[in-house]
């Protein structure tokens, strides 16, 4: 069963590379301000999410089980 995931980014540290939407372009998505938005937290695996955010280069994506707020990144 696909777990239902808690993801996002914060804004202070995104620099807009948009790394995060290579690897999971479906979950992110850079606003006009060139900040990366999560617009659907279950839009790509969760191997593809962490992915995204193993690739960060300023680590500001956060990733949780949403049911049991287990910290699954970073
Ligand atoms: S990879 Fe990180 S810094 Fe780059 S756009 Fe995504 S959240 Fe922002």
């Amino acid at each position: 069963m696909t777990r239902k995931l808690k993801v996002w980014v914060d804004h202070q540290a995104c620099v807009g590379n948009a790394m995060c939407e290579s690897f999971a372009g479906k979950t992110f998505r850079l606003n006009e301000d060139r900040q990366s938005e999560v617009v659907d937290p279950m839009g790509n695996s969760e191997a593809e999410i962490l992915e995204a955010a193993e690739n960060c280069p300023v680590s500001a994506i956060f990733v949780e089980d949403a049911e049991t707020g287990e910290r699954l990144f970073p």
